[in-house]
């Protein structure tokens, strides 16, 4: 805390994980003994730069970039970019925190790291966009690579700005090194199947809640917040094993359609207009938008599904969800609850999927992208979906198993952050002290 004092989401995903592991502690002296604690929260490195850019005025802008890279322990560091004008060191070291046990709960070769720039996109034209993707790379360049590290996409970095990434990558290089990032177009390195990746697991994450819990998503009613890559596939997955979605949000406000969201009207406006989502009622009438984000979690409903951003739900939504009658909470976002709201789930009782566990699809398809590209071969949109949902099992699995050896049976929060943890700290152990 001392030394991270102003950074507040950075203490606030190291607290949530810490709390959790003192079962751990209590059982496993040798982590003491080789200090992981102290180890595990100080990044391997932060590289900060400027990124300098004509807008379509000729004028010269420049904004911060940021790499964090935080373990390689398990693997190349891997986690994606965020373009937003929110983002700030803080934010990317709580990113690139958490990613190190996302990626490590997926069973696959990844460390942790996170990146981005509080540069904008909002607004800003095609050749914008594509300029400073290129100023970006042209830093980044030297610090990535598909043995070093990684990216990807994450807010506001989609495949359209993944391809500019790449191109300027390879012109510098001058060499096709395709696994040097993920979240490619399947036309040059891409996996089928990405794209869908974070929503569709998300959606089996909670499928394995639900069959533990004797359920199914028949007649089910469904919140989601965001309209953004996560929303839009955990949706599609949602309507077509049978639940009832009746809501999704941008950061303006939020839509309620009773009947349920018509998809090929939402991904309408976000992927082919990049419209805001208060025009869903120009093509529904019968739906209602409400301008601020807050309330949408005031809408009665079964599960939960927060897919827009961090702390979007505080204690009060919590409880309000609760008095609703809500019986399960996913976060396809990163830290979308934050911990009075984890808290108040926990409490009553509300199955609850951390986004750790639950949001790690993309990542985990990300990494078969990786296989692929340096497998130079391609998959079938079946044969990654298949994978992506063998591996949501699985970290269903070993959160729920580790959560009921330490104790806390049913605590998936615990239990994930615990599945974690252990490999990263026996492979620093392993690896010995550096
Ligand atoms: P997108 O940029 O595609 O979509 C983000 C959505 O959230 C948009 O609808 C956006 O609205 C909304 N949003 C952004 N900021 C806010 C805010 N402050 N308040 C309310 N709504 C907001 O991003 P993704 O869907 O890719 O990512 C969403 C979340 O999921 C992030 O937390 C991300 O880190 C996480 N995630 C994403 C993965 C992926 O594979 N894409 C993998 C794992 C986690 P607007 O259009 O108005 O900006």
């Amino acid at each position: 805390k001392q030394k991270n004092g102003h950074q507040s989401e950075f203490l606030q995903a190291v607290e949530e994980i810490f709390l959790s592991l003192v079962p751990v502690f209590e059982q496993h002296p040798e982590y003491i003994e080789h200090n992981i604690l102290s180890r595990i929260v100080e990044p391997d490195r932060i590289v900060s730069f400027r990124v300098a850019w004509q807008d379509d005025q000729n004028q010269v802008q420049v904004n911060r970039g940021y790499r964090v890279q935080f373990s390689n322990v398990v693997g190349p560091y891997k986690g994606g970019l965020r373009f937003h004008p929110t983002v700030n060191e803080s934010i990317m070291k709580f990113l690139a925190f958490e990613q190190i046990f996302k990626n490590s709960l997926t069973g696959q070769p990844i460390g942790g790291g996170k990146g981005g720039s509080d540069f904008n996109p909002k607004g800003k034209s095609n050749s914008e966009i594509m300029r400073f993707c290129q100023a970006f790379m042209t830093e980044l360049y030297r610090h990535i690579g598909p043995d070093v590290d990684v990216p990807a996409g994450d807010i506001g970095v989609g495949g359209r700005e993944i391809g500019y990434l790449y191109g300027q990558y390879k012109r510098i290089r001058g060499a096709h090194e395709a696994g040097v990032l993920t979240g490619k177009t399947p036309g040059f390195g891409g996996s089928l199947a990405r794209k869908e990746a974070t929503g569709y697991g998300l959606v089996y994450f909670v499928g394995e809640m639900l069959r533990d819990a004797g359920e199914s998503f028949l007649n089910k009613t469904v919140v989601v917040s965001g309209s953004g890559n996560v929303a839009i596939y955990a949706i599609e997955k949602l309507q077509h094993l049978g639940a009832k979605v009746v809501s999704c949000s941008d950061s303006n406000g939020y839509i309620y359609d009773p009947e349920g969201i018509d998809l090929k009207v939402v991904k309408e406006i976000k992927e082919v207009k990049g419209d805001r989502i208060k025009t869903y009622v120009d093509y529904r009438p019968n739906a209602t938008y409400t301008e601020g984000c807050n309330g949408i979690w005031s809408i009665p409903c079964d599960i939960a599904l927060p897919c827009a951003t961090q702390n979007e739900i505080d204690g009060d939504s919590a409880r309000t969800l609760v008095e609703n009658g809500v019986k399960v909470v996913a976060e396809g976002a990163n830290m979308p609850s934050n911990l009075e709201a984890i808290n108040v789930f926990l409490d009553n009782k509300v199955l609850f999927g951390p986004a750790k566990a639950a949001n790690a699809g993309g990542v985990a398809v990300s990494a078969l992208e990786m296989a692929q590209n340096s497998g130079r071969n391609y998959w079938s949109f079946n044969e990654v979906d298949e994978k992506l949902h063998n591996i949501m099992r699985s970290i269903f699995a070993e959160s729920k198993e580790a959560a009921e050896k330490y104790g806390q049976p049913g605590n998936l929060v615990v239990g994930s952050n615990i599945a974690g943890f252990v490999k990263v700290a026996n492979g620093m152990i392993s690896e010995g002290v550096y």
